[in-house]
């Protein structure tokens, strides 16, 4: 085996991972874009055909391995979510006090009509009730309602565009979830094995568990955007793997001015119960248009990294924007900005002793303070699930995270978590030879040279998940004798 030159050591250093939604504009550039720095390719299949995603899983697969990066798949469901249908030329400018028809059912809209892509729900929508279009940017009130239609007067004017989203906040609207829809998509995302599966409008812990039964192999993201999910967040974040900060609906469902503190309390309690998050939507949102992003998106992505976001995403950014490549670069530069300061190692973590009373807790705990008292670089962690590397990496040492899985599914899951560079590595039949053969391993790959120290932590008997339970002092290249 040939020793790979540390110069050429390139993927999941960074401690801050970058989600980027792949759509038309960045479909041909995911190489590229793994190069800048992204570690986790979106799949919205609000948006695209079926075949638009299969083609894009098989080209991120293909542009990973070649560079042997981690990358992981996360494939958003849509949820029950109400959408506009489509307009002559993809868009239309509502103006103040214009009055239009409301019609359900999809298709494209008339003259003076606005098209719902959905059926069923306009005959609950009455006078007086608010209609929001494209995450609240419009708003219209509702003046009449008839048999199959509304008249609706524009309240708050602009520019909506295809298959935007649509609430009806004052109208009871009961939604179940997982939709028929979604039912298929798990469906497919199964076949096409996707890393992770984000779980659009959750309200229930149980939708999750619902969810989990169907696909039990992917990591489950719970997306906070609605106000009943807050009421049960706790619940919710239990029933995940990881939580997403969904601005864009949320931002609907509460006042603008309620999410960033709801943001930094979603995060802030996911750390402690060791979920990873992911803070979402209009991050570096002018870069749709401009290769330059405004010093308030800078300060945006910074802040959501200093609450403790494990990961910053992208989404129309890189769906269909001008710039995917250089908005992945942008948020690269931004979050080395930030790990660089001091300010980042003071951030807010779980304290020492609110964890639970559990062995590959206590060892996590206990592996993150003794890299720090003898400034060892490197933990190196054997993990099936990944769980165990959610409980080192919350504490955000300083130390780089090596995780090593025999799961590939678990190794791309991982590429989400903050401060992990997680390596697919086969099982060995004993603690020596899991030792020795990862040694080997890091000198091989250029993650680690003979003579550097590192704290090993595992879990004996190997291949057993849950049973993290070992922790070693460890220089690479010394004799592995346990006994
Ligand atoms: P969600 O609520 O799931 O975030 P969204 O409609 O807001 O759905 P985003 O992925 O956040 O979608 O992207 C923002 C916008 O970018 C979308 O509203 C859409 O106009 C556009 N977009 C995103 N992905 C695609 C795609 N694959 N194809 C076409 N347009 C897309
Ligand atoms: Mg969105
Ligand atoms: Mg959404």
């Amino acid at each position: 085996m040939t020793r790979v030159p540390r110069s050429e050591r390139t993927h999941n250093s960074d401690q801050t991972k970058i989600v980027a939604t792949i759509g038309p504009a960045s479909e041909d550039r995911i190489g590229e874009m793994i190069d800048a720095g992204m570690n986790v390719a979106r799949l919205n299949f609000s948006h695209g055909s079926l075949e638009d995603h299969s083609r894009r899983v098989e080209i991120i697969r293909r542009e990973a391995r070649s560079r042997m990066a981690s990358v992981g798949i996360l494939a958003d469901l849509q949820g029950p979510k109400l959408r506009l249908g489509h307009f002559h030329e993809g868009r239309r400018v509502l103006a103040a006090g214009e009055e239009v028809r409301i019609l359900e059912g999809g298709g494209k809209s008339g003259e003076g009509e606005v098209n719902f892509d959905f059926t069923g729900f306009l005959h609950r929508v009455r006078p007086g009730h608010r209609l929001l279009l494209a995450d609240g940017r419009v708003e219209i009130e509702t003046v009449e309602s008839g048999d199959g239609f509304l008249v609706g007067r524009v309240i708050r004017a602009g520019e909506v565009a295809d298959r935007k989203g649509v609430h009806l906040p004052d109208s009871e609207i009961d939604y179940s979830l997982p939709t028929d829809q979604d039912r298929e998509h798990i469906e497919f995302c199964n076949q096409l094995g996707v890393d992770l599966l984000g779980v659009s409008f959750v309200g229930r812990p149980e939708e999750l568990h619902a969810i989990r039964a169907l696909a039990p192999v992917p990591g489950i993201v719970a997306k906070i955007e609605r106000r009943s999910a807050i009421e049960v967040l706790d619940g919710l974040i239990e029933a995940s793997d990881g939580v997403m900060v969904a601005r864009g609906d949320l931002g609907v469902e509460l006042d603008l001015e309620q999410v960033p503190m709801q943001q930094k309390e979603m995060i802030t309690r996911s750390l402690r119960a060791g979920r990873f998050t992911i803070t979402a939507t209009e991050m570096l949102e002018s870069m749709i248009e401009s290769s330059r992003p405004t010093r308030a998106e800078v300060a945006d992505v910074a802040n959501a990294i200093l609450d403790g976001s494990d990961a910053v995403m992208l989404s129309a950014e890189t769906a269909v924007g001008d710039y995917p490549v250089q908005a992945v670069e942008t948020m690269r530069r931004i979050a080395r900005a930030v790990e660089s300061g001091s300010r980042f190692r003071e951030m807010p973590r779980p304290s020492w002793r609110d964890t639970e009373p559990d062995s590959a807790d206590a060892v996590a705990m206990a592996a993150v303070r003794v890299a720090h008292v003898l400034g060892i670089g490197k933990i190196v962690c054997f993990t099936e699930t990944g769980r165990t590397i959610r409980l080192l990496t919350r504490y955000r040492p300083q130390a780089e995270i090596i995780a090593l899985s025999p799961n590939e599914a678990t190794v791309n899951q991982m590429a989400v978590l903050s401060g992990a560079r997680p390596v697919l590595f086969q099982r060995e039949p004993s603690l020596e030879d899991m030792l020795y053969m990862a040694s080997e391993m890091l000198v091989v790959r250029g993650i680690a040279d003979y003579g550097d120290a590192v704290v090993f932590v595992a879990g004996v008997p190997p291949g057993v998940a849950r049973s993290t339970n070992v922790l070693k002092v460890h220089r690479i290249g010394e004799e592995v004798r346990l006994h």
